[in-house]
């Protein structure tokens, strides 16, 4: 599949969609406290994209059956929601959910932390935090997708944190996984050329251990392999004549 270069009417689309899934975490991040459980997350995160106008992308998507990805410690990605997953002072959790308005899908994530946690685990979130702000300061035209990648991986890498590698970021428009595929690791192939129009969503996920994660019997929930904490930011950004606009925050 080619890379799709949006037109200024998708463009406004993918804004107004992005803007709605921001506005869905602003709300949804302050539910985030000791006591409460993944399940109850995910039914206030589907009730805010449906006030905002938006439907829930993740829902029923190759058959995963809520519309927060709710991936609590050593889950990285793709946790399913459950009654029984209550969260506690010191956990993390990532939160990964799109909606789709108007055609037009966006996707973000974000690693919250409960109450206070450890030192290393909030560097953890921080650091991969910020190797999103690092990666993107690439995502220009005229540039390549690798220099995303290696920006992302050379940021982690004095960390010594491990690199997710089974999971990358990915294009995004009228479907919510397109071309181009985004790895967080390091790229000796150039990759696709950037251009103004293009819409990525790019999202470094990073264990505090290892780099290798193993799949639950769930068939969904990705987890670091060695059981230490995981971390995971993203946002659907576009690709301009001159700084990336990131269009799921406010
Ligand atoms: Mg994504």
């Amino acid at each position: 599949m080619a890379i799709s270069i949006k037109s200024p009417r998708e463009i406004d689309l993918m804004r107004q969609s992005c803007k709605k899934l921001a506005k869905v975490y602003e709300e949804l991040e302050k539910c985030i406290k000791p006591g409460i459980s993944t399940w109850e997350i995910n039914e206030i995160g589907d009730r805010l994209i449906r006030e905002n106008g938006g439907v829930p992308n993740f829902l029923n998507y190759n058959g995963f059956p809520a519309s927060i990805c709710t991936s609590v410690n050593e889950a990285v990605v793709h946790g399913i929601p459950r009654k029984d997953c209550i969260l506690h002072e010191g956990d993390i959790v990532s939160l990964d959910a799109g909606l789709i308005y108007k055609g037009y899908h966006s996707d973000a994530a974000r690693t919250i932390m409960v109450g206070k946690v450890s030192k290393e685990v909030e560097d953890l979130v921080r650091i991969t935090k910020e190797s999103f702000f690092e990666g993107i300061k690439y995502a220009k035209a005229g540039n390549h997708l690798y220099d995303i990648s290696n920006a992302i991986a050379d940021y982690i890498k004095p960390h010594g944190y491990g690199i997710v590698r089974e999971l990358v970021g990915h294009g995004i428009g009228t479907h919510l996984h397109e071309d181009p595929q985004i790895p967080n690791f390091r790229q000796t192939k150039r990759g696709p050329k950037l251009y103004p129009g293009m819409t990525l969503a790019i999202e470094p996920m990073i264990n505090l251990g290892r780099a290798d994660v193993e799949w639950l019997d769930d068939d969904w929930t990705v987890v670091a392999e060695d059981g230490l904490p995981s971390a995971h930011y993203e946002n659907t950004i576009l690709i301009t004549d001159g700084e990336p606009e990131i269009l799921t925050l406010l």
